[in-house]
């Protein structure tokens, strides 16, 4: 070593986080998008916070999908957003279409018992597909093979903070899966099934079960302050899933491949309303160790109607501490207080 210096010393492991480290010390990820030509706005407001707060010290490269080809315009202006490489990427129909084994008829009966739950977007089955999609299929697009980690942002959603250090290889270095920033409940007229579906699951896997899960977290059954109930054994906490940034390995793992498959033959992502927000939040409350899942609660973050906003200097544009500039009862959705209660602050 001609520095002199002894391998892996805090210097260096610093250095390794500063914004203008040397590129090729970058994490092997990228930011991903599922969007709509037509959400090209919102896109370029969601680009243009991240890359401010974020992005432009790292420059991450952007991969975005979409189940039609991505137009000339959205290409121009997304790229003309960032420094960093962009990717368009279409989803091959074999991800995107519904699967064989779901039956038409039964689909439309399913939708009105869902509608008169007032569940939102129930008779629209590309937000069914979108849902499927994002839980048990983005990671494996031929696009991604290579890729570990992803940062996934939706159009329209802002970000607050200046973040100052390689979310992804904070990830990396401290061996996470999952990071968050929401943690909500969810109608559970959405997701009736999920949960007697994953106990069949689990009793066919148990050893799929990680010693050290979250499961108190996922059947808690404290009394909930607005639907004053659960869903079938489901407290429906979950991570939200419009900010995710993860670890693919997970969802390429045996566990989760064969947990996906079961939940995609029960056919709940059509016949309800599964969201890949539940779906992921269970597998990894059941199958990883919670040690691994991370809440940054240094990213300043809205989806509407909810925040996370940390009291901080770095921080401009949001109310620290608030949950919801929404009705006043939606400050009750948030779950948070549950994975502190059970798994702790991180
Ligand atoms: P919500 O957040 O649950 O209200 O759902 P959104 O409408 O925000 O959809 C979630 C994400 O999937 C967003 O990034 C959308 O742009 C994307 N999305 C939803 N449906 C489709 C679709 O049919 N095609 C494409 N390309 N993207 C979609
Ligand atoms: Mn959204």
């Amino acid at each position: 070593d001609p520095t002199g210096e002894p391998e892996g010393t805090l210097i260096r492991a610093s250095a390794a986080y500063a914004p203008d480290a040397n590129p090729s010390g970058r994490i092997n990820a990228t930011l991903l998008a599922l969007v709509r030509n037509e959400e090209l706005p919102g896109m370029l407001q969601a680009m243009t916070d991240l890359e401010r707060t974020w992005n432009h010290k790292f420059n991450y490269p952007w991969t975005f999908f979409n189940d039609v080809p991505f137009t000339e315009e959205f290409k121009k202006k997304t790229q003309a957003a960032t420094n960093a490489e962009c990717r368009y990427e279409v989803i091959p129909d074999e991800h995107w279409d519904t699967p064989s084994w779901i039956n038409e008829d039964l689909y439309r009966e399913s939708v009105k018992i869902l509608e008169e739950n007032k569940i939102q977007y129930a008779d629209k089955i590309s937000y069914h597909k979108m849902c499927r999609w994002n839980s048990g299929l983005f990671y494996k697009h031929p696009a991604l093979e290579h890729t570990q980690f992803y940062w996934r942002v939706e159009p329209n959603v802002h970000f607050f903070c200046d973040v100052d250090y390689d979310v992804f290889r904070y990830m990396q270095d401290h061996n996470k899966t999952y990071g968050f920033t929401i943690n909500l409940y969810d109608a559970p007229a959405s997701v009736p099934t999920l949960w007697p579906e994953t106990t069949k699951f689990i009793a066919q896997h148990p050893e799929y079960l990680h010693k050290n899960n979250a499961l108190d977290w996922v059947t808690d059954k404290a009394r909930r302050p607005s639907h004053n109930m659960e869903a079938n054994g489901y407290s429906t906490c979950h991570f939200w899933s419009n900010f995710e940034i993860g670890d693919m390995n997970f969802w390429r793992s045996q566990p989760y491949e064969d947990y996906f498959n079961h939940l995609d033959r029960a056919g709940g992502f059509f016949y309800e309303r599964w969201g890949d927000a539940p779906v992921h939040s269970i597998a990894l409350g059941l199958f990883e160790d919670k040690s691994k899942i991370h809440w940054f609660r240094d990213i300043g973050y809205q989806h509407i109607p909810f925040f996370n906003c940390p009291n901080s200097p770095k921080c401009k544009g949001c109310v620290t501490g608030r949950f919801t500039d929404g009705e006043a009862w939606l400050n009750k959705e948030d779950c948070r207080p549950n994975w502190f209660k059970y798994v702790g602050m991180g």
